[in-house]
């Protein structure tokens, strides 16, 4: 007989950690009756450059939920674009994890709050029938009201719910090497938009593993047609002007996938959360939007459970919020920053301005309004433009 819940989270990143969280700080009565189904066992690595904006921080620091984890403080935005290359001071935005470490810490928190956590417990069948989900999970099986999709770029949820890939698919490959001697500083996030047959960027940014100071490297392409680059003669490319063999380190090859705001994020008792649903499409950064996804699923499912809210405004829900605005904006981007106004683009992120103004977005700074005000005036300029 399968186990009747009120709500299944199906993954244990941290999208679906925060919604466990969320939903647990908010109704702690539901301690040990929220079930968060992981395929793997802790610690378990998640290919990713561990790069936390402060937004993302801000919320776990409201749920005193930041995990005790080796970490390098991020203060500085670098860009280079093929026109010049900047550095922007903007202060304490961030920091730089390990996966392994922090999602393991995270889950710890979560347990310890009552979320009961099913290792190795792979998602393989979910049905719906008389508008609950019936889901088959390593050899158990759960008969749930609310299921939320938490499982990241290959989410089974997703595919139960009959959403393809998406239309904003990336590819992505990492290693991890030592510094070189250009290297100066330690508290960078270092952009390389140089290579203008990508539609994305190399990143070069700190990192910390097994108490050796390292550098996380990669390349990030959003295939925005059906083309696939060659990412480890582009990215062996990129090192070897680093002075760097590829061929020396371990590469890491992942997906990644940007919201669609075509798409519908829930269907009968099914909703989709983090990666599952979506993240930034121009970047690829993820983690403080899963987190921020995470918080607002916690809230919705409460509502929902206080039969205050309909599980099919989920979509409505997301794309009103903070998070769905900033993912709308980044979206509508995506043709300026990779497109005909590329010059453009590359030009206002070499004004240190606009760069610390992203760099403040990254780490939920207070803006300066004249500088806002400055970069968007020169965004809404270039985007017009890509109309013309
Ligand atoms: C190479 C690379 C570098 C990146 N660097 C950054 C960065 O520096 N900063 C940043 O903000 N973002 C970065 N990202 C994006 C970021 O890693 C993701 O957006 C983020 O992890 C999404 O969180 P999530 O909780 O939605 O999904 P995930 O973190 O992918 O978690 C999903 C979880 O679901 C589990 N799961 C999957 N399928 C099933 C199943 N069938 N049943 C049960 N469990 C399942 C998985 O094991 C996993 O634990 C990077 C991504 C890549 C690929």
């Amino acid at each position: 007989m399968p186990e009747v819940v009120d709500v299944l989270i199906v993954g244990g990143g941290p999208a679906g950690l925060v919604t466990g969280l969320a939903l647990l700080t908010a109704e702690p009565h539901l301690k040990g009756r929220v079930v968060l189904l992981e395929k793997a066992h802790y610690p378990r690595e998640k290919p990713c450059a561990g790069a936390i904006g402060g937004r993302g921080l801000r919320i776990l620091e409201r749920l005193d939920a930041v995990p005790a984890v080796p970490s390098v403080p991020i203060t500085t935005m670098s860009f280079r674009a093929s026109l010049g290359e900047v550095a922007s001071q903007v202060g304490d935005i961030g920091r730089v994890v390990r996966r392994i470490e922090f999602d393991h810490a995270l889950a710890e928190i979560a347990r310890a709050r009552g979320l009961r956590i099913v290792e190795g417990a792979k998602v393989d069948a979910v049905q719906v029938a008389g508008g609950r989900a019936l889901i088959t999970a390593g050899g158990a099986s759960y008969d749930a009201k609310i299921v939320v999709g938490a499982d990241g770029v290959g989410s089974a949820v997703r595919k139960a719910m009959g959403l393809g890939a998406g239309t904003m698919r990336a590819q992505v490959l990492e290693l991890d090497t030592e510094m070189v001697a250009a290297e100066r500083t330690r508290s960078a996030l270092h952009f390389d938009a140089t290579d203008r047959g990508l539609t994305g960027y190399y990143w070069d940014f700190p990192t910390i593993v097994d108490g050796r100071e390292l550098m996380c490297r990669g390349i990030y392409h959003l295939r925005l047609a059906d083309d696939d680059v060659d990412l480890a003669a582009r990215l062996g490319t990129y090192l070897g002007t680093l002075g760097l063999d590829i061929s020396s380190y371990k590469q890491k090859r992942y997906a990644e996938r940007g919201l669609d705001f075509t798409e519908g994020l829930s269907l009968g008792p099914l909703m989709l959360t983090g990666e599952a649903a979506g993240i930034d499409p121009i970047t690829g950064e993820g983690i403080a939007q899963a987190i921020e996804y995470g918080a607002l699923a916690g809230e919705f499912v409460r509502k929902v459970l206080h039969r205050r809210e309909e599980l099919e405004r989920w979509t409505r829900t997301v794309h009103r919020s903070r998070l769905g605005v900033d993912l709308r904006v980044r979206r509508r981007l995506v043709r300026s920053f990779f497109g005909a106004q590329r010059a453009s683009m590359e030009r206002l992120l070499l004004d240190p301005v606009s760069l610390r103004c992203g760099g403040r977005h990254f780490g939920a700074l207070r803006h300066d309004p004249a500088e806002v005000a400055r970069s968007m005036v020169r965004i809404g300029v270039t985007w017009l433009g890509s109309f013309a």
